[in-house]
């Protein structure tokens, strides 16, 4: 399977899944294309993703793949910058909120635009790959700032660039800083398994320590494809974690997480992290309550391991950082909301919807 021709194939309008796909929409999702010129909201699928879709509506596959108008519907404590990274800003593309770690956009192109991201002002936009010069100057930072441990790939989807483009990221990176610790936030195993060849794995491989952290959030996205593409990462040394998102109607259930994060261990894919939604616009069909996602974590706590169990977390609205959410950082819910504490102690406030 030749995955550029499978990106370059993704379903981008909805007359293409009418007409090749026979896909009946809802009326929710027919308003959601009509409106679609008039906003910046992208849309792709890849057929391969699509195959999964069951034929139901409330399917966890297709809520997460096929827009709906709830995504018009922005609550006034939704934020454009929903992780106040805007402050944290060395450039358009890097972005330093913690000590040890960095963050650098590389694209905003994704394979899949996941209806639940919380990056949707970023993917989808005109800033494209990331520049040479702007790669030139993300390596001098590293290098001058030796706090840094860590660089996190984010975008958009770091593994839609050519190989090429990512092994002259990586060496950039190295050899400013022959030190560093690299991660690759991704969902390309989940949505693109066929881009998991072993041109990119013996490209990774060569700059360990380096990490790919996916986005399995059901078990229906965990098939023969996508487990091999993981298997292909860490059989070459690439440790693969999981960075699951909760999600309402999708995976809100203690079952549906049970059996995800069994599944995932399984496959030797640490469960890491389960994201409680962020603040972000037109997302809140999507946000389990936090009174929910808490009742939930301590139903997993008794039936999962430590090894099979994430760290339930939040980003911290405007720019607090991330917490795991549990009895040193939760307060009560009061008027305002939920009282969340960052590591300092400053006090924010998380809606309970
Ligand atoms: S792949 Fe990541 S950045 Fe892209 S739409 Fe999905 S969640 Fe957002």
């Amino acid at each position: 399977m030749d995955w550029k021709k499978e990106l370059a194939e993704a379903y981008r309008t909805p007359d293409e899944l009418v007409s090749q796909k026979n896909v009946k929409f809802t009326v929710s999702e027919k308003l959601f294309f009509k409106e679609t010129e008039q906003n910046n909201l992208s849309f792709s699928v890849p057929g391969y993703y699509l195959s999964l879709v069951e034929n139901n509506t409330n399917d966890p596959v297709r809520r997460q793949c096929i827009p709906s108008s709830e995504e018009f519907s922005v609550k006034p404590w939704e934020l454009d910058d929903p992780l106040g990274e805007e402050k944290y800003k060395i450039s358009e593309r890097l972005v330093h909120r913690y000590r040890d770690r960095v963050l650098l956009l590389v694209t905003d192109t994704c394979a899949m635009y996941c209806r639940h991201c919380f990056r949707r002002n970023f993917t989808g936009g005109r800033r494209g790959i990331i520049s040479a010069q702007e790669i030139k100057t993300t390596a001098e930072y590293v290098s001058e700032h030796r706090e840094v441990v860590e660089v996190i790939l984010s975008g958009g989807d770091p593994l839609t660039l050519e190989t090429s483009v990512l092994d002259r990221i990586l060496s950039a990176l190295k050899e400013a800083r022959e030190d560093i610790v690299i991660r690759i936030g991704t969902r390309i195993p989940v949505v693109l398994p066929s881009r998991i060849d072993a041109e990119l794995t013996d490209t990774l491989r060569r700059y360990s320590p380096l990490f790919v952290m996916t986005q399995f959030n059901h078990k229906n996205e965990i098939t023969g494809r996508s487990s091999a593409a993981c298997s292909m990462l860490i059989d070459a040394g690439i440790p693969v974690f999981n960075q699951a998102v909760l999600l309402k109607g999708i995976n809100d259930t203690a079952a549906d997480l049970e059996e995800l994060f069994h599944t995932l261990i399984r496959l030797r894919i640490k469960p890491y992290y389960l994201f409680q939604g962020d603040l972000a616009p037109g997302t809140s069909h999507f946000r389990v309550s936090l009174k929910k996602g808490l009742a939930l974590m301590k139903e997993l706590k008794e039936s999962l391991s430590g090894l099979s169990l994430p760290v339930y977390a939040v980003d911290l609205p405007g720019g607090g950082g991330k917490i795991p959410l549990n009895g040193d950082y939760v307060g009560p819910l009061t008027e305002k909301g939920w009282e969340l504490k960052d590591a300092g102690g400053n006090i924010f406030y998380y809606p309970e919807e």
